[in-house]
C-alpha cells in the first residue's frame, strides 16, 4: 500500500516572511487530513523559517537541490548534512529547470541521489521527456535513459527510499497538463521499468508523483489513476488555498 505524497516546490519564490506565512496557513488548512504525505520545499533561504512555522504538524520540509559532497571548499553550494541539520526530510533532484538552466547531468544528478541517501535524506527524483522527444515518440526511452542513469548502482534498500516524480517537460508551468491517460501510461511504463530494475516487490512499494500544471481542478483525475501515487506541484502551492485544495483531492474516475 502506497502512501500518496503531495509536495509543493515553491521555486525561486518567497521571501522568509512570505514563506512563513504560507507555511503557517498551510498547517491550519490541512488540520484533520489524513491518508497523504504533505511535503513543501522552499528555497533555501526560507528553510529554517519554515522548519519552525511547521514545528509540530505533520506537513514535511523538503530542500530543492544539493550538492553531492558532505563538506568542502565549494562556494555558494549546500550540502546533504546542512539539509538534515534545518530538518530537511525530502529533497528535489534532476528537476528538469536545472537540467536545462544549470546542464545537470544523469552522472552529476546520481551523485547527488547517492549522497541524499548516505546522509539520510529522500530524493524526489524528477525524470520526464521533452515536447520535442514526445513528437518523435521517444519519452518511454528517455525517461528509460534517465532512470537507470540517475539511480546507478542504488540498491533495492536504499530505492525503498526514493520517489520518483514523472515531469513531462511540456507541462512543467505552461498549463498544458498531460492528460490522466497519458500520465497513467508513462507511470505504468516507469512501474514497469522499477519491475526489471529491483524486482516486483520494491517497484510496486515505490511511490511515482506527477507533475506538471496540476491544478485544484485537474487533481481528482490525475490522483484515481492507479499507478499515480501523489503530485510534485510548482505553481499551484505558492496559494493556500489551491495548494490545500489539491492535497485534499477526492480521486474521481
Ligand atoms: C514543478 O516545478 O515541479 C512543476 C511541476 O511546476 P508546475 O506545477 O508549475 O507545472
Amino acid at each position: 500500500m502506497r502512501t500518496p505524497l503531495i509536495a509543493g516546490n515553491w521555486k525561486m519564490y518567497k521571501r522568509i516572511s512570505e514563506a512563513t506565512a504560507l507555511a503557517r496557513s498551510l498547517v491550519s488548512g490541512l488540520q484533520g487530513v489524513d491518508g497523504r504525505e504533505v511535503a513543501v520545499c522552499p528555497p533555501f533561504t526560507a528553510l529554517y523559517a519554515v522548519g519552525e512555522a511547521l514545528r509540530g504538524s505533520s506537513v514535511q520540509l523538503g530542500a530543492q537541490n544539493l550538492y553531492p559532497e558532505a563538506e568542502g571548499a565549494y562556494t555558494g553550494e549546500i550540502s546533504p548534512a546542512m539539509l538534515v541539520d534545518v530538518g530537511c526530510v525530502y529533497v528535489i533532484l534532476g528537476h528538469s529547470e536545472r537540467r536545462q538552466h544549470l546542464n545537470e547531468s544523469d552522472e552529476f544528478i546520481n551523485r547527488k541521489v547517492h549522497l541524499a541517501l548516505t546522509h539520510g535524506l529522500r530524493p524526489i527524483l524528477c525524470v520526464g521527456e521533452t515536447l520535442v522527444e514526445r513528437e518523435r515518440g521517444e519519452e518511454i526511452k528517455v525517461v528509460s535513459t534517465q532512470l537507470r542513469a540517475d539511480l546507478r548502482d542504488i540498491d533495492e534498500e536504499q530505492m525503498a527510499k526514493v520517489v520518483i516524480a514523472y515531469e513531462p517537460v511540456w507541462a512543467i508551468g505552461t498549463g498544458h497538463t498531460a492528460t490522466p491517460q497519458q500520465a497513467q501510461t508513462m507511470h505504468r511504463n516507469i512501474r514497469e521499468m522499477l519491475v526489471h530494475m529491483y524486482g516486483e516487490e520494491v517497484a510496486e512499494s515505490i511511490r511515482i508523483l506527477y507533475g506538471g500544471s496540476v491544478r485544484s481542478d485537474n487533481i481528482d483525475q490525475l490522483m484515481a489513476q492507479p499507478d499515480i501515487d501523489g503530485a510534485l506541484v510548482g505553481g499551484a502551492s505558492l496559494e493556500v488555498e489551491s495548494f490545500a485544495r489539491i492535497v485534499k483531492y477526492h480521486p474521481i474516475l
